[in-house]
């Protein structure tokens, strides 16, 4: 099948070409001729299958036809609602290629900025806006955007959007659309939550479906090392330099974690930077384009702000943690082996994480690889039912002595937030506290988070969080609770 047959229109045909593009990849070929008649459409699709093409090329052509040759005012015609920042710019990107050779207009608009620049380009009119729902929502209240002009709207990344705790804005969003209006609803995984969002926004829809979630991976190699948690550093860095890796994404469950990870590397020499949610968007956006342009060798991120990225031929992902949903591995393996490209993903699996490696496997209907030729193998065991009980306990002890610390700290007239203070640390902290406008909040990520996390249970998936003995209990009463072959067990932490 060529784009040819698919009767796509020449402006566009010239743009694909200039981007290397032959052949539909199959949920193009699915999905393109149904949103150019003008259905509804329900795609099972996740990154890398190319569904961003599969839903701008028909908008950009079905606007393009409708307004040719009109010197009117654009008026907002499309709107992509998409969950992160990283995946609103990139599907905006990708609508800049596609359109070049047309009028079009077009605009992508997130949190975490100051909101000048999108509002002037809103002002410009558009005809295709880009957005994630918490900015879009913002500047709908303050009057900046209309949606009663709508035609086509596309929901992306459906599943991760409710992950995500966006259920209640995309709610609020559905009820100021025009009724009369074409959808388009593209999700990963479709559980019966997804399936009934999406009845409440398409229409009688087509659906098409390509590589589901637990088979995504066709085209990535997957292999893991069963190592202790204390060892995990040294054989990251061991397969780094084995494999003599130069583009690398590594995946780290949490926000500090993500830091340390590429702090440590940092110390070997190996250029390395970290994105995550308290990252201002222009520190993100600068250590992506450094990894994209080869600066940047390491590139070690948490799942969400991982989300969307697109690196065109990233072959090596490492996990450096296994992570408890097995959707979420799917998600992260498949940020290489994009496109048909041939991807690597390697798992770094400590003792407590082996039972999540029993869950990937059922999820994706393989074993994975286990390489055995590892420097530093697992010798330790995961905890007993009664060691993770006492674990839980004394995470649940210090939690709230930092929280009481906290309060008195305040109480104190500290009046910062954050962390307890040690004197040792006071003066550089309180300069911290008075610098203007410290990294941007992401209030699309962190801030519904917050609120999500807040009611989560254990089984559930876990908040990015601390490793739950941190270095102040060394030693001290902190850990008098704590059974002796725990303590010698858990010593790493505890130093
Ligand atoms: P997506 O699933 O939209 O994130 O796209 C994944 C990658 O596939 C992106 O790098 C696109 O540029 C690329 N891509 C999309 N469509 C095609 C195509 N027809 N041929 C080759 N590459 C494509």
């Amino acid at each position: 099948m060529k784009f040819e047959n698919l009767d796509i229109i020449e402006p566009i045909m010239k743009a694909l070409k200039d981007k290397g593009y032959s052949e539909p990849t199959p949920i193009q070929e699915k999905a393109i001729p149904h949103v150019l008649q003008r259905k509804d459409v329900l795609g099972c699709a996740q990154t890398g299958t190319g569904k961003t093409a599969a839903f701008s090329i028909p908008i950009i052509q079905l606007i393009h036809q409708k307004e040719k040759g009109s010197n009117d005012f654009p008026v907002l015609r499309s709107l992509i609602v998409t969950p992160t920042r990283e995946l609103a710019i990139q599907i905006e990107e990708n609508i800049e290629a596609y359109s070049k050779y047309t009028d079009i207009k077009h605009a992508v608009i997130f949190g975490g900025v100051k909101q000048g620049s999108q509002v002037a380009q809103l002002k410009r009119g558009v005809h295709i806006l880009v957005a994630t729902p918490g900015r879009l929502l913002d500047l709908i209240g303050q009057g900046f955007i209309k949606l009663d002009t709508i035609k086509l709207f596309v929901l992306d990344e459906a599943d991760r959007m409710l992950d995500m705790g966006f259920i209640n804005d995309i709610k609020k969003l559905i009820a100021l659309l025009p009724e009369k209006r074409q959808s388009l609803f593209f999700s990963a995984t479709m559980p019966s939550n997804i399936v009934k969002l999406s009845n409440t926004i398409l229409n009688n829809p087509i659906k098409v479906e390509v590589t589901p979630a637990s088979s995504t991976a066709e085209t990535v190699n997957q292999s893991l090392y069963y190592t202790n948690r204390t060892s995990k550093n040294d054989l990251l860095l061991h397969i780094i330099n084995e494999k003599n890796l130069d583009q690398v994404l590594v995946f780290s469950r949490t926000k500090h974690g993500a830091d340390r990870i590429a702090r440590n590397l940092k110390k070997k020499n190996i250029n390395s930077a970290s994105i995550h949610g308290d990252k201002a968007q222009n520190q993100r956006q600068k250590a992506l384009q450094q990894f994209k342009e080869g600066k940047v060798k390491v590139l070690v991120a948490t799942d969400i702000a991982a989300r969307g990225i697109d690196i065109d031929k990233l072959k090596y992902v490492i996990n450096f943690d296994v992570p408890n949903v097995p959707e979420t591995y799917v998600h992260r393996i498949g940020r290489s082996g994009r496109a048909g490209e041939e991807g690597n993903a390697i798992s770094i699996c400590e003792p407590e994480e082996n039972a999540h490696v029993k869950d990937i496997q059922k999820l994706i209907g393989r074993k994975i690889e286990v390489i055995e030729d590892n420097p530093f193998p697992q010798t330790e065991k995961p905890m007993t039912a009664a060691e993770k009980a006492e674990w839980n306990k004394e995470k649940q002890r210090k939690k709230q002595e930092f929280f009481a610390n906290r309060n008195k700290n305040r109480a104190g007239g500290g009046g910062s937030r954050g962390k307890a203070k040690s004197p040792k640390n006071k003066d550089s902290r309180d300069k911290k506290d008075k610098r203007k406008g410290g990294p941007a909040k992401d209030k699309d990520e962190s801030s519904k988070n917050k609120n999500r996390n807040r009611r989560r249970d254990d089984n559930k998936p876990k908040k990015e969080e601390e490793k739950p003995y941190g270095k102040k209990a060394s030693g001290g009463k902190r850990t008098k609770n704590m059974p002796e072959g725990l303590k010698k067990k858990y010593k790493w932490a505890l130093e």
